[in-house]
Parts: C-alpha cells; structure tokens; sequence
C-alpha cells in the first residue's frame, strides 16, 4: 500500500480483486478506490468477465430506457412511473448477474413488461400493449 500524505490520501497502487495483481493506477482518494481502478484496468479473466457484465448490465438498462423511460416517447409509447421504472432496473440486473431467469409485470392501465434470458443468454426486453415492442441485446 503507497501512501503519499502530502497532498491528502492519493494511492496509486492497486490490487485486483480478481487475481490479486499489484497495479499502478491514477491518483486515488483511498485505497478502495484504488482498487476498483485496477479491477478496471487489469486483464485477468475475472476483471475482462466483471468489465463484460457490467457493459451488458447498461446495455439492458438504456434498452429498459427506450422501451419504458422517457425514451420510449420517441416510439409514441407512454413511459412508466419511475417506480416501476426502478423495479425493472433492479430485474434486468438480477437476471443478467444470474440471480433470476426472468420476470413479467403488469404496469396498471399502461403495459405488461416482460424481460428473460433467451437461450443464446441474450436479455430480451418486451413492452405489450396491443402492439408489442422487443428488444435483444
Ligand atoms: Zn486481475
């Protein structure tokens, strides 16, 4: 652990949570922070899997955004109350990090949501209402 205490706490060495290689980093606050960076910076098959995930993790969330957010205006839908909106959030990263297969909700007096894991291990994101809108990523 380096520490330089001249100018507050400012770490620049790293470990990979991961493997647990020692990586030089950019200044950091504190020591956890370092960390993270290294976790970001190292190219050990756990750090390049975690970067993976959390890429596919915000994939699925803007694809939540199109479909159930404000976005989804665009496509002269009704967005979502933002609870619901948050519900959803929670389950696309629950399904993606392997915890849930899928979920289907029914959004009173606006939609049903349905979002599950097809079996290529695709996220598909499917608005019905009438019409139907899906989208796989
Ligand atoms: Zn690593």
């Amino acid at each position: 652990m380096d520490k330089n205490n001249s100018g507050g706490g400012c770490y620049i060495r790293g470990v990979c949570q991961y493997c647990g290689q020692a990586l030089i980093v950019s200044m950091s606050e504190t020591q956890a922070e370092a960390d993270i960076k290294a976790a970001e910076e190292c190219t050990c098959g756990g750090a390049t899997r975690a970067r993976r995930l959390k890429e596919r993790i915000q994939n699925a969330l803007d694809g939540i955004e199109k479909i159930f957010g404000q976005g989804s205006k665009d496509a002269d839908y009704e967005p979502i109350g933002a609870a619901a909106l948050d519900f959803l959030n929670a389950a696309v990263t629950l399904i993606l990090e392997g915890n849930i297969e899928s979920v289907s909700v029914t959004i009173p007096g606006v939609c049903r949501a349905k979002l599950l894991l097809t079996a290529k291990g695709n996220i598909k994101i499917c608005r019905t209402e009438g019409r139907t809108r899906v989208i796989e990523s």
